[in-house]
């Protein structure tokens, strides 16, 4: 063992300590809070394909929103747990889905966007692109899957790029809401939101345009990131 392991080997055993402690483990009773991650770029970033107010009451107030949802339903589960009054149990559910799922999603979908000069219109990297031949022929077949999907999403919803660890598929598939429609054992890799919050206030009910913008600001290192992860790459 060097001396980095060995610091290492102390700093978790420490910590295993402290959260051995009573005090944590009360802590560790309580339910874990959820917050707002921090845009990677300004809000004027993403222009002049999505512009910056849309970014900006995106992302400080719909996933804000987002993120107290889930934190709310998550408390109200776990006194419910505690007082065992499960009156409301399926309310909560509920909402704990919804709001967990565009936490979610709207997590990844500030990742999966990058400005345009830096990558947005950039290249697909090699094993992303390979992938994306191998499961739907070109990567332009692809891209017009994707672009029918988000268009023809009935009412709020997602457009998602999934990869299915079990066999090394992709597959393309419409969320409804945050979270409808989703089957099991996928991990969604790249989205594109098609809420109306996502474009209204520059491209009105112009859905197509604003989809067809989109793919200027799409983060394709980060896609490709996701899709190896998933992978366990
Ligand atoms: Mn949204």
């Amino acid at each position: 063992m060097n001396r980095r392991e060995f610091v290492e080997l102390g700093l978790a055993a420490s910590a295993s300590l402290v959260t051995l402690s009573p005090a944590a483990i009360a802590n560790d009773e309580k339910p874990k809070t959820h917050t707002l991650p921090p845009l990677p770029y300004a809000y004027d970033a993403l222009e002049p394909y999505i512009d910056a107010k849309t970014m900006e009451l995106h992302h400080s107030k719909h996933h804000q929103a987002y993120v107290d949802g889930l934190n709310k339903a998550e408390a109200e589960l776990a006194k419910a747990r505690s007082s065992g009054d499960y009156a409301t149990i399926e309310y909560w559910s509920k909402k704990a889905a919804f709001n967990g799922g565009g936490h979610f999603l709207h997590s990844m979908f500030w990742q999966i966007m990058a400005p345009p000069a830096k990558g947005g219109s950039g290249k697909i990297p090699p094993r992303l692109e390979k992938a994306l031949v191998e499961n739907f022929g070109t990567v332009e077949a692809f891209r017009k899957h994707f672009s029918a999907a988000a268009a023809a999403v009935e009412g709020s919803g997602w457009a998602l790029l999934h990869c299915r660890p079990t066999d090394g598929r992709l597959l393309i598939l419409q969320a409804e809401n945050q979270h409808k429609l989703t089957p099991w054992g996928v991990v969604p890799i790249m989205g594109i939101d098609v809420w109306e919050h996502a474009y209204y206030l520059k491209y009105q009910n112009r859905r197509a345009e604003y989809i067809n913008a989109w793919w200027n600001v799409v983060n394709w290192e980060k896609v490709e990131d996701n899709y190896l992860r998933s992978l366990g790459q």
